[in-house]
């Protein structure tokens, strides 16, 4: 029986703050030696991320990761959110594992849960209890009735119970050292944590397409360096700064990073005044993909990664990818290469590199531009209009003047 809530004690004094994040991760491909190798980068990972906010503990268990920051534990719930690797990412409060605590804590939960919610209409509800303790002496199903009978008369008139679709799902793992207690089920990144697919190097422009190409390499497990080739002195010093910037954004959602950064006028003096001026973009491009190859042996990178979305801009049809795409060896990925302009802008949005993208700067791209660029390029074309070129002396030059930013993976 319960008595009415005028005549109960106030729910637990606990903090506003959660003491602890439960994220959950995906776990499909994961046997063996992948799963510790996967669960040992997460962990690293996870550390590197919130290392700023406050100082954590981790303790592993079962598909999921507990997260205990000493502070900020709101805080850093936000920022595992953009970690790749978890599903979904749950602010959670401790508590011993005796009926009485819990259903103290459950109240507790359940009073900052509804803060979220309108007066009215009333809110779908349950209670869900996982047992990954079978010892503990109450089952699961009868756990949930007796907590959602503790709780629910706080707030009796706003919440009605329907154990199908709930909208609010208070939830309780009883597990061998303690039980946790959560309302919210917030959605992680997905994917892969970074790290655990090896390391790849994004050919970055100060376009938008480019940081979105990145971000996706990252989401599934790559670690992303960046090249990027600039003009000066045709070009200031504005469109470096920039990409900086756009590096150091999308390198939130992986940690710190290089930045490589090429002298790119002598190749493009040099393809003006010895190469049709229709094949200068192809020509530049096939440049560009040699020196990021030598950049990425290097740079231990297996792939080379594009922002080329398929008929966007002339140097990208079918025909003059292909002619850029055999002067390397190593695979190149362009992971935007079927999206449409929209679905990469509102990505962009999303990751935050949007706004630093229209920022206007010019692209090395735009120095010496002919007026009709070549749209099915050839690659005897381009192969025979090399020969007028010195390649291999323009691309150890080019190497030879690289200079490498460090990035420190944060907004801005
Ligand atoms: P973005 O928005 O990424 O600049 P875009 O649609 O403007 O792409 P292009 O400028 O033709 O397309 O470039 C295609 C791809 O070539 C870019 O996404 C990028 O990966 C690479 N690229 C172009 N210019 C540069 C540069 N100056 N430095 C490094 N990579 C570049
Ligand atoms: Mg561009």
């Amino acid at each position: 029986m319960n008595p009415s809530s005028t005549e109960r004690e106030p729910a637990a004094e606990l903090s506003e703050e959660p003491e602890l994040i439960v994220a959950r991760y995906g776990e499909l491909w994961l046997k063996g030696k992948n799963r510790r190798n996967f669960e040992q980068i997460l962990a690293r990972n996870v550390l590197r991320a919130v290392r700023e906010i406050s100082p954590a503990r981790l303790q592993r268990a079962h598909g999921q990761l507990a997260i205990y920051p000493e502070r900020r534990t709101r805080e850093v719930s936000r920022r595992v959110q953009d970690i790749f690797g978890f599903t979904s990412v749950s602010p959670a409060w401790s508590s011993p594992k005796d009926f009485d605590a819990i259903a103290r804590i459950a109240r507790h939960v359940l009073g900052q849960a509804m803060r979220r919610y309108p007066l009215e209409p009333t809110v779908a509800f349950r209670v869900r209890t996982q047992r990954a303790d079978k010892t503990f002496p109450v089952i699961s199903t009868e756990l949930d009735r007796r907590i959602a009978d503790h709780v629910m008369p706080d707030f009796e008139e706003r919440l009605h119970v329907d154990l199908n679709e709930p909208e609010l799902t208070l939830s309780i793992h009883i597990r061998p050292e303690n039980a946790y207690v959560y309302a919210e089920r917030l959605k992680g990144a997905g994917g892969l944590p970074v790290g655990t697919l090896g390391n790849a190097l994004c050919l970055l422009s100060g376009g938008i397409d480019s940081p979105v190409a990145a971000w996706l390499t990252m989401k599934r497990g790559c670690n992303v360096s960046f090249v990027s080739f600039h003009s000066e002195p045709y070009i200031g010093e504005g469109s470096k700064r920039k990409i900086k910037q756009l590096a150091h954004a999308v390198s939130h959602f992986q940690g710190p990073s290089r930045l490589y950064s090429v002298p790119f006028a002598r190749c493009q003096e040099e393809i003006r005044d010895r190469c049709r001026p229709g094949y200068r973009t192809v020509l530049y491009r096939r440049m560009m993909q040699r020196i990021a190859q030598r950049i990425a042996r290097r740079a231990k990178a297996g792939a080379l990664i594009t922002g080329d979305s398929l008929g966007q801009v002339a140097s990208q049809t079918l025909e003059n990818l292909t002619c850029i795409g055999a002067a390397v060896t190593i695979p190149v990925l362009r992971p935007l290469i079927c999206f449409d302009k929209e679905e990469t802008i509102a990505l962009a949005r999303r990751i935050g590199t949007f706004d630093l993208s229209i920022r206007p700067e010019p692209d090395c791209c735009t120095v010496f531009q002919p007026t009709k660029p070549v749209i099915r390029g050839s690659l005897a074309v381009c192969e025979e209009e090399e020969t007028n070129l010195d390649v291999e002396a323009l691309v150890d030059a080019a190497v030879a003047g690289v200079e490498i930013i460090r990035i420190r993976g944060a907004r801005g």
